[in-house]
């Protein structure tokens, strides 16, 4: 008899978005007129079309598969020097990172999920709340956690709790970590954390022996020019720190897939008896076993979110998404709702009215305003009492939910 890894059946049933499109499949069945009416602002996906010079770099890329003469079979595993090179010269060039501490891969996804593999048991683990479920989900099934309370909080979990009065950013906490899952700026709540913040971070894992996972997926929509990028612009970040970055957000490779991981060859890892181990060395060994490289076409297209062109147009999406978030601020504020996030990220975090959950308030906006958002109490129990909205979207839409908002709180 085959057994089962036994800590899948401690993951909760109801995850999030398939709660969201079973509300509003039985809503719209209920009320098939208003099913046109809908507008989704909930799951966290872009919306607009790949920039023009990144469909031709893939179309290049494919071309070149397409003859024997520029044929291409398996790449490196670790992605093709040309892209790891781009990366460090446009995003890493003053941080000392190099092409060979940079890993290219299908997702962030996968690889927030993935890098437990390389870490051993034991480790505390500590998770902001509100956060990205991946980060939760992964360490349940690795086994680094218990059973769930009916609140939804996994047992032997270090919770940082994230709420107005910090601003949504977590403060280091008085307990030892081992592992720190860090995302800014930050989804779901749109902060992001100052250099003052960050720098407190990362000398609590210097003097924890602490490792910060950092997730920078939406390091390209910071406005703010005083708000890091990168963790490794903190002094010392790179003897404890790894980041994951990704082509998802400013790319729009939410269906193209490519994202990487820098691990600098200065962060370790101790075995039980205390030697120290690179973790590049691991996550090297864990790549090159478990994956066989992101495709040719695809890499070429994210080389091309470098070229000049490139840029000029992922910046062009980039401010259509933060025009949208400002409009989106604007209609919560004039609502009279508490709203945080939405200046450096394209995600706007609004305290609903008085008196109401946060599935309240989404079978409110669903029922009488046919827009979809995001319950904040799915990322955790600190973000009940809040939503989400999505700033990945059309101009006309986010004008209309603005004035749905408006009508609907008014
Ligand atoms: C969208 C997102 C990513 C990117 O994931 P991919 O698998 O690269 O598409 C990573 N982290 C967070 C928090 C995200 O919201």
């Amino acid at each position: 008899m085959a057994t089962i890894n036994a800590n899948f059946l401690k993951l909760k049933a109801g995850y999030l978005f398939p709660e969201i499109g079973r509300r509003v499949k039985a809503y719209t069945e209920a009320n098939p007129d208003k099913a046109a009416r809908i507008i989704r602002c909930g799951i966290g996906d872009v919306t607009e079309a790949l920039p023009p010079a990144i469909v031709k770099a893939m179309h290049e890329g494919v071309d070149e598969l397409a003859h024997r003469e520029t044929f291409h079979g398996y790449g490196p595993e670790q992605g093709y020097e040309f892209l790891r090179q781009a990366i460090v010269d446009n995003q890493f060039a003053d941080l000392g990172i190099s092409a060979d501490e940079v890993f290219i891969s299908d997702g962030s996804k996968c690889d927030t999920g993935n890098i437990l593999d390389i870490f051993g048991k034991g480790n505390t683990i500590a998770i902001t709340d509100p956060v990205y479920p991946v980060y939760v989900d992964t360490n349940v099934m690795a086994g680094n956690t218990g059973d769930a309370d009916a609140k939804g909080a996994y047992e032997g979990l270090l919770y940082l709790p994230c709420n107005a009065e910090n601003g949504f950013v977590a403060d280091v906490p008085t307990e030892k970590a081992d592992l720190i899952y860090l995302c800014f700026p930050n989804n779901p709540t749109g902060s992001v954390a100052t250099r003052a913040q960050l720098e407190a971070w990362v000398a609590y894992a210097k003097a924890n022996d602490a490792i910060i996972l950092f997730d920078a997926a939406y390091e390209a929509f910071i406005q703010d020019p005083e708000i890091p990028h990168s963790i490794f612009e903190i002094e010392g970040a790179k003897d404890c720190c790894i980041e994951f970055r990704s082509f998802s957000k400013n790319g729009g490779f939410t269906g193209v897939r490519c994202a990487y991981v820098v691990i600098p060859k200065t962060v370790t890892g101790k075995t039980e008896t205390g030697e120290r181990i690179p973790l590049h060395q691991l996550w090297s060994r864990r790549h090159s076993t478990k994956f066989n490289g992101a495709s040719y076409p695809v890499q070429k297209a994210a080389a091309a979110v470098f070229s000049e062109e490139g840029k000029a147009q992922v910046n062009e999406l980039i401010e259509h998404y933060m025009g949208n978030a400002k409009l989106l601020i604007e209609a919560a504020t004039a609502a009279g709702l508490q709203v945080f996030g939405g200046k450096n990220a394209p995600y706007v975090w609004v305290g609903c009215p008085k008196g109401l959950s946060s599935w309240d308030m989404f079978d409110k906006m669903l029922q009488e305003a046919q827009v979809v958002i995001t319950p904040g109490s799915g990322f955790g129990s600190a973000g009940e009492g809040y939503f989400r909205i999505s700033a990945f979207n059309s101009r006309a839409n986010v004008e209309e939910v603005c004035n749905r908002l408006k009508a609907l709180i008014a």
